[in-house]
C-alpha cells in the first residue's frame, strides 16, 4: 500500500479536452484556436500537408474525431448519446456536472458542501505552489474540490450522490474528497438511501502527503458504518479509476460497476511490470479485464446506466420498488423529444 501511487499524477488533469489556455475570456468558451496563424517564422509550409490537423479544428466544432476509432463523429449526435462514439461506442470523458445530468431525474440534485475547500496544510511546491494550483484549478473548474456531492433522484427514488471531477487535479483524493466521500455515507446511513459514487481519479494527491493517504481509510471506515447499518452502495467505476481511490472505498460497493473501456488498476502497467519482471497480459486493467477477474460485477454503458441503477435499487432497497414503477407510470407517457437516456 505505502508504493508511491500514482506518480505522474498532476500529469492527469492536463490532457482533458484541452480548454484552451486563452489568458483574458474566463470560462469555457471552445474552439477558437484557429487565431494564431502566422506568427513565428516556425510554420514553415504549414499550408503544404493540412489534412490531418485541418479537421481536428474544423471551424464552429461541428465535427471531432474519436480518440479511440479515430472516425470523424458528428458532435451533436457524440452528446445526444451522453458523449459516446456513435461509431465505435468509445466513453468520452465528461465532467461531474454532465455526470448529474445524465444520471438523475433532471432537476433533482441538491448538490451539499459545495464551499469545502482544499487548503495546502504542508506548504507544498512543485511546478507552482499547491495554494496557487487550487486557485487555478478552481478558476478552470469552477469547483472547490473534485468531489460533488448531494441529494438527488433516480426515476423518483431518493439516493445520495457522488461525482469526482476529473479536471479538478486529476481527481485526486485529498482531504476534502474524503470528507465528503465520507459524508455521503454518512448521509446514507442517516436518510436510509442508497448511495451512488462515480469515480474517476489519479488516486490520492500528492499535495498533501499523508494526509491524502488517510483518506483511504477515513472513507472506508464510513462506508463500514453504512454497510453494518444495512445501507446499499453502488460504486461506478469510470475512466480513470486509479490509485488510492481504487484501493478504498471504490472497490468497496456492494455492487461494483464499470463503464465500457475504463482504465482500473492500483500503480501504472510500466511500474507493474518492472516490479514482477514479467510481460502483462492484454487488455490489463481495462474494464472488461476486471469483470473477467472478477473485480467489477457489470459494465454498464453510459446511456443504460440509468435503467441499470434503478434496477439494482429496486432490487436491493425495500419500497424503492413502488416508487420507482409509481415514477415510470408517470413519466412514461410525458416524455420531452430531447432527454437523455430514457426513464
Ligand atoms: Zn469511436
Amino acid at each position: 500500500m505505502p508504493t508511491p501511487d500514482e506518480p505522474g499524477e498532476p500529469k492527469a488533469t492536463a490532457p482533458e479536452a484541452a480548454p484552451v489556455e486563452s489568458p483574458a475570456g474566463g470560462t469555457a468558451s471552445t474552439g477558437v484556436p484557429a487565431a494564431t496563424p502566422t506568427t513565428g517564422g516556425t510554420d514553415s509550409g504549414a499550408l503544404a500537408y493540412p489534412k490531418p490537423r485541418k479537421k481536428r479544428d474544423m471551424p464552429g466544432g461541428l465535427w471531432m474525431r474519436c480518440e479511440a476509432c479515430e472516425s470523424m463523429i458528428f458532435k451533436k449526435e457524440m452528446e445526444r448519446r451522453s458523449r459516446v462514439c456513435p461509431e465505435c461506442g468509445y466513453h468520452f470523458k465528461i465532467t461531474s456536472r454532465e455526470r448529474i445530468d445524465v444520471t438523475l431525474d433532471p432537476g433533482s440534485f441538491e448538490e451539499e458542501h459545495a464551499d469545502m475547500a482544499a487548503r495546502d496544510r504542508l506548504g507544498f511546491f512543485d511546478r507552482i505552489s499547491y495554494a496557487e494550483r487550487l486557485k487555478e484549478t478552481e478558476k478552470k473548474t469552477g469547483h472547490k474540490d473534485c468531489a460533488v456531492i448531494g441529494r438527488g433522484r433516480i426515476k423518483g427514488q431518493l439516493v445520495y450522490f457522488g461525482a469526482i471531477e476529473f479536471n479538478f487535479i486529476g481527481g485526486s483524493m485529498g482531504a476534502v474528497m474524503g470528507e465528503k466521500i465520507a459524508i455521503a455515507f454518512e448521509q446514507g446511513r442517516e436518510l436510509h438511501v442508497p448511495v451512488i459514487v462515480f469515480s474517476a481519479s489519479g488516486g490520492a494527491r500528492m499535495m498533501e502527503g499523508a494526509l491524502s493517504l488517510m483518506q483511504m481509510a477515513k472513507t472506508c471506515a464510513a462506508l463500514k458504518r453504512l454497510s453494518d447499518a444495512g445501507g446499499l452502495f453502488i460504486s461506478v467505476l469510470t475512466d480513470p479509476t486509479t490509485g488510492g481511490v481504487t484501493a478504498s472505498y471504490a472497490s468497496l460497493g456492494d455492487v461494483v460497476i464499470a463503464e465500457p473501456g475504463a482504465l482500473i488498476g492500483f500503480a501504472g502497467p510500466r511500474v507493474i511490470q518492472e516490479t514482477i519482471k514479467q510481460e502483462l497480459p492484454p487488455g490489463f486493467q481495462s474494464a472488461e479485464f476486471m469483470l473477467e477477474h472478477g473485480f467489477v460485477d457489470r459494465i454498464v454503458p453510459r446511456e443504460r446506466m440509468r435503467d441499470e441503477l434503478a434496477k439494482i435499487i429496486e432490487y436491493c432497497v425495500p419500497g424503492a420498488a413502488e416508487t420507482i414503477a409509481a415514477w415510470v407510470a408517470t413519466h412514461a407517457v410525458a416524455r420531452p423529444a430531447g432527454e437523455q437516456a430514457g426513464p
